[in-house]
């Protein structure tokens, strides 16, 4: 038999924390290897959860490991993702505190996995009644339906999320789950118009192609070859062996009628789909002039049908563009490429708009309508992150940088937490505390985000200038302006070592995860993200309900500027903060052993890369020199209190001293634990596992 030592040295710890060489890199990753190839893919730093993506399918998501972790103390069980979502699921019920949980880590590693696996726990093993029921099937089945929409095979991961997420579930004071609500972050429409070698459009495209009956196609005007469509040949991989599009149309098509689509509901959606399609198709020829003129008449003819709206404007509005100058409206046309512009413009206008419809939909489906309004309203929550992780490509835009920028923040959100927040609190409670050396990446926060010199206000004052502005004149503002930040650096400033190898169109920002470059070309036109005044005219004559609930007449009158797409996300961000700090958190890290989308390959090159810009290591050390546990003395009291005959049924003085009591009789030694102003602390553990298993044999 094997002794609980060689055990030890076989599969590792399974609590960072216990680590003998605690603050060592390489023991971290060595421990990571070893439980890695004994398919322990979780382990804990305390009560973050480190998980590793198996690429494969383990058998450790059945219900009777869902049994196991059910109202068990945390440290019991092996790791698992069901202890974390037990765990706040505990804390709501008997603390009556919103949780969230944020889980982190870069395009593969498994975050939406994890974050469909805590609904599925919450799904089985909360308690239940018809109407539960059916908002359970909902919760789960809002699911296939978004990454059927929001989702794509990129490079990196078959399904890829191409928006951020967060999803509130809410519990009524039973604790069975009523009702929810999603919000979304930055779908990558450009995908839309445009999809890199080997990777593909969003996955409903090809799903609808493949599994839509052959009644369905032909009154969308479609076949099912997908080689027909320009929007989906860009990537040359229409068909992918892990994907299944036919039988995932099924499980969408189901999944529809679950959150309350009806088959109109349902018409009217596929034909938006189908018109980006038809989008894709048109094409212009040039005329005498320069000036472009359709050439795809049977497109518009479609156009005109699905999206209900009159064919003659549509095809003018295309190949034109409206201005109006000194209360005068002139119709000034375009030249090729102005008109491709357009329609791609037109094309990811309606499906980013269609995307926030369907999520808005979804909300109303998910909506809590019990009759019970106090219920609701005294209803507690956990919300689940699922957000897309640090960026680092090859060549990196618009894109990367609104991503790396909202990790800034949720590492910022981290880092306020519990770094700083557990060093305030041992200071606020009187406790000795050893300080830790971290990094605070506010700098590259403000760097990013200050009002009027920030990266974001300096993009949009330059999108302010049209006809002046390029991205090379914002280029020469952001070096005007940012001089000589730590963490900016161009081809002329910054450290001459630093500088070496970038592009004359980039700037390059030292990350708290890493140096990224970031090219500037197309962030202006990201960032206004500009659709043609004639063109959103047409939309909202749409007869198509969705295309006309998606295009607000009051949009052409507003005299406002619409805010760009990075202050929008910048705002949803702070809102999102705001959000996550009302509540009390759990972390999920994943982690992408390699990048071949491999069983039991553990690339350490990668993986060491990860831990570090996942903060791990740094999370460790924090952890170790703390108190395992600790709780306010009122809760504490009230949730031992019988273990005592002195403190039950009621403890008529200070909470502090009835807990001093309580402690004193279970026998707590000094040393386990410490007395705060307002709270408990306890060192190691186990001293809390003896108190709950009293507890439980009571
Ligand atoms: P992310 O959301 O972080 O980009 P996903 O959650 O989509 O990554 O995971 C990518 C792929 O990895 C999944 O499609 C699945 O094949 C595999 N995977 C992730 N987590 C697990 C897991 N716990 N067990 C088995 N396979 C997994
Ligand atoms: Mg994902």
């Amino acid at each position: 038999m094997e002794s609980a030592l060689t055990a030890r040295d076989r599969v590792g710890v399974q609590d960072f924390v216990l680590l003998e060489n605690y603050t060592s890199e390489a023991a971290f990753i060595e421990n990571l290897r070893k439980r890695f190839k004994e398919n322990l893919i979780y382990t804990y730093i305390g009560s973050v959860l480190v998980s590793v993506n198996p690429y494969k399918e383990l058998e450790i998501y059945s219900k009777q490991h869902m049994e196991r972790y059910r109202g068990v103390s945390f440290y019991e069980v092996s790791p698992h993702i069901y202890a974390i979502a037990d765990n706040s699921y505990r804390s709501l019920r008997t603390e009556r505190k919103d949780q969230c949980i944020l889980i982190s880590g870069e395009s593969g590693s498994g975050k939406t996995e994890a974050s469909k696996k805590i609904l599925q726990y919450y799904a089985v093993t909360c308690p239940a009644s018809d109407q539960v029921e059916t908002v359970k099937d909902r919760l789960l089945q809002s699911n296939p339906v978004l990454e059927a929409f929001g989702n794509a095979k990129t490079l990196r991961n078959d399904n890829s999320s191409r928006f951020g997420k967060y999803m509130d579930v809410q519990f009524d004071y039973k604790g069975a789950p009523v009702g929810g609500h999603i919000l979304n972050y930055l779908l990558e429409k450009s995908r839309v118009v445009h999809q890199n070698h080997g990777e593909r459009n969003f996955h409903i495209f090809y799903q609808l192609l493949e599994g839509g009956e052959e009644d369905l196609l032909r009154r969308l005007g479609l076949d099912k070859n997908a080689q027909n469509y320009q929007y989906l040949v860009k990537g040359q991989c229409a068909r992918v062996s892990s994907i299944n599009d036919k039988n995932d149309w099924k499980i969408v098509r189901r999944a529809l009628s679950i959150i309350n689509f009806n088959e109109d509901d349902v018409e009217e959606l596929l034909s938006v789909v189908a018109s980006v399609l038809h989008l894709g198709n048109v094409q212009f020829a040039s005329d005498d002039h320069g000036h472009a003129q359709v050439t795809t008449e049977n497109q518009i003819k479609y156009l005109a049908r699905l999206l209900a709206v009159d064919a003659a404007a549509l095809r003018e509005s295309l190949i034109h563009k409206k201005i109006i100058a000194k209360g005068e409206e002139l119709n000034s046309p375009l030249n090729l490429e102005q008109a491709a512009y357009a329609r791609d413009a037109l094309a990811k206008a309606i499906y980013g708009r269609t995307f926030s419809w369907l999520v808005s939909k979804i909300n109303k489906s998910l909506a809590y309508k019990g009759s019970d309004v106090l219920s609701i309203g005294n209803a507690s929550v956990i919300g689940l992150l699922d957000i897309y992780g640090f960026e680092v490509f090859q060549h990196n835009s618009f894109e990367q940088f609104c991503i790396n920028y909202c990790n800034e923040k949720l590492q910022q959100l981290f880092i306020e937490l519990t770094l700083k927040s557990e060093q305030e609190e041992y200071e606020s409670e009187g406790i000795a505390w050893e300080s830790v050396q971290y990094f605070n990446n506010k700098i590259i926060c403000d760097l990013v985000e200050e009002k009027f010199k920030g990266i974001i206000s300096i993009l949009d004052e330059e999108c302010l200038r049209p006809g002046e502005a390029t991205d090379m004149t914002f280029l020469e503002k952001l070096e005007d302006t940012v001089k000589n930040h730590p963490h900016f650096v161009t081809h002329k400033l910054g450290d001459q070592k630093l500088r070496k190898s970038l592009g004359r169109d980039e700037f390059r920002l030292l990350h708290y995860a890493g140096e990224v470059n970031y090219s500037v070309v197309g962030f202006l036109d990201k960032n206004n993200d500009l659709l043609f005044r004639n063109l959103k005219e047409v939309m909202c004559d749409s007869g198509n309900p969705i295309a006309h609930q998606c295009f607000d007449r009051a949009e052409l009158t507003d005299k406002k500027r619409p805010e760009t797409v990075a202050t929008q996300f910048k705002n949803s961000l702070s809102k999102l903060m705001e959000i996550l700090m009302s509540k009390e958190p759990s972390y999920v890290r994943c982690i992408k052993p390699n990048d071949a989308k491999q069983a039991a390959r553990f690339d350490e090159v990668l993986i060491r890369h990860q831990v570090k810009y996942l903060g791990l290591i740094e999370n460790v050390r924090v952890r170790r020199a703390g108190f395992a546990y600790r709780r306010k003395y009122e809760i504490f009291l009230q949730r031992y209190k019988s273990l005592c005959p002195e403190t039950w049924p009621n403890w008529d003085g200070r909470a502090q001293d009835g807990v001093a009591v309580l402690v004193k009789s279970l026998g707590y030694k000094p040393e386990e634990y410490k007395m705060g102003r307002t709270k408990i602390f306890i060192r190691f553990p186990k001293t809390l596992f003896a108190t709950e298993d009293a507890l439980e044999e009571r």
